[in-house]
């Protein structure tokens, strides 16, 4: 445990969502004084908590007078830092962190955390699902399910695994997992990083500024971007990283046909599996890394194998919806970026009809370029300005159409589709001009299809 976690005695909570009540609870669970301040309206599920635990909290706006009275604040990673209240505070000299540093003052447990610009969520489960199986007494969190914190006020866990955004990782300063996951790093949130890529980049990266020799960094080796960081990082963790192809006998873990291989402290160990739970490339990469921190942590082969096979892949990632006449619909309403609609791309087998568009987060639609030449036979917009994508693929796509709804959109496309065809939603974008958010646009194509 960090010693600093009674220095605080006023501590304010900027947001009132999972995470802001969590930390608030945590904070008030030790009798530490805390004010819960929100810009908007707070939500009645989150309301219920602060009054269950007694926490003083305002909404629809912030009383500046009494929030530069704390000695320590807590933001919730959707506020951005050029917010006025948070300008305003730093100006006060008030520290300002995240609710996964605070949280971590107050465990002993075993941290295993993950990061990277796609596959985070799933990574974090399919570990938590491996981990859960061996029998370890172990919570799962952080940017998915229940806030860290939370689990840290309530629970006595001995492992956390940890799903961890850049935004989250921006506000961590003595954060120290045993062990760090960096599955990948490509463009995505560059609003909020002044779109410089080397700012996002640094991010990522705060995840194993603060592990040591005992730690263990796990990473993606073939990719580029971490590639280069690595150069200029000083890493005093252990490296582990994976890829695939043949074993060369290196740390880390490898896969090539069926056979997993980890070289850990120079023990080779060889696993073969008939099949992997997760389909696509991508999917392998994720296996990969989950299998390795699972082996680090000395879970047997058997049980990491039978993980790895049996896992359920959570919705809006590829979700297999239905086959209706002969055409296949999948639901990856999550890809909200280019990387990810790439591998979702590139794990289709047969013809596609590509619904793609939403809100683009200064996308270069140019990397996916091969892949749709290759696999996309037509393409529906689905977004309310789609002009980026006209312009990247109206030359290479002769059937191109636009809809203003799931409804829309999938009966353009089953109109379109012939027998063998796939139906694939994934839009590349996030979804906030026609949609609430992904899991509303993904259920939105799910019922649509569901009509047909
Ligand atoms: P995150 O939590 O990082 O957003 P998810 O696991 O929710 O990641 O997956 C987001 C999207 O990225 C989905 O469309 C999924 O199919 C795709 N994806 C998952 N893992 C990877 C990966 N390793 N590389 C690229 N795309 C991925």
């Amino acid at each position: 445990m960090n010693a600093k976690r009674f220095k605080y005695k006023n501590v304010v909570v900027l947001g009132a969502g999972e995470s802001g009540c969590g930390a608030a609870v945590l904070a008030k669970k030790h009798n530490i004084n805390v004010f819960v301040s929100d810009n908007g309206l707070i939500k009645p599920a989150y309301k219920e908590v602060l009054s269950q635990y007694e926490i003083d909290f305002e909404e629809g706006g912030h009383t500046l007078e009494r929030l530069v009275k704390a000695d320590l604040a807590i933001k919730s990673p959707g506020i951005p830092d050029k917010v006025p209240v948070v300008e305003n505070l730093k100006a006060a000299g008030i520290p300002i962190m995240d609710e996964i540093e605070y949280a971590s003052w107050f465990t002993d447990a075993t941290l295993i955390a993950i990061t990277g610009s796609n596959g985070k969520t799933t990574t974090t489960l399919l570990t938590g699902h491996i981990l859960r199986k061996a029998g370890l007494n172990l919570g799962i969190g952080g940017n998915v399910g229940s806030s860290f914190a939370m689990q840290v006020a309530t629970e006595q866990f001995d492992y956390y695994v940890l799903e961890i955004s850049s935004f989250q990782l921006d506000g961590i300063f003595d954060f120290r997992p045993a062990i760090a996951i960096i599955l990948n790093i490509t463009p995505d949130h560059l609003d909020r990083y002044d779109n410089n890529f080397q700012n996002y980049i640094e991010s990522k990266f705060r995840l194993i500024q603060n592990q040591n020799e005992e730690d263990a960094f796990i990473f993606w080796a073939d990719d580029l971007v971490i590639q280069q960081q690595l150069e200029k990082t000083t890493v005093k963790a252990k490296k582990y990283p994976f890829s695939l192809g043949p074993d060369k006998g290196l740390e880390g873990a490898t896969m090539e046909n069926k056979t997993i291989v980890f070289n850990i402290n120079k023990i080779r160990s060889e696993m073969t599996l008939e099949q992997l739970a997760l389909q696509g490339k991508h999917n392998t990469f994720n296996s990969l890394a989950s299998g390795l921190a699972a082996k680090l942590i000395q879970i047997r082969k058997e049980t990491i194998k039978q993980g790895l096979s049996d896992f359920q892949n959570i919705a809006h990632r590829l979700e297999f919806v239905a086959n209706i006449h002969g055409v296949s619909y999948i639901n990856d309403s999550k890809a909200t970026n280019v990387n990810s609609t790439w591998y979702a791309l590139e794990s289709m087998d047969r013809p596609v009809i590509w619904i793609a568009g939403g809100i683009d987060k200064g996308n270069d639609y140019e990397q996916l370029m091969p892949m749709v030449e290759k696999k996309v036979k037509a393409i529906i917009c689905l977004g309310t300005d789609n002009s980026k994508l006209y312009e990247a693929f109206g030359s290479a796509i002769k059937t191109f159409a636009e809809a203003n709804s799931a409804d829309e959109a999938v009966f353009l496309a089953s109109n379109i589709a012939r027998n063998n065809d796939i139906v694939l939603l994934s839009p590349a974008c996030a979804s906030f001009d026609l949609f609430e958010n992904y899991e509303d646009r993904g259920n939105q194509f799910k019922e649509a299809v569901k009509k047909l």
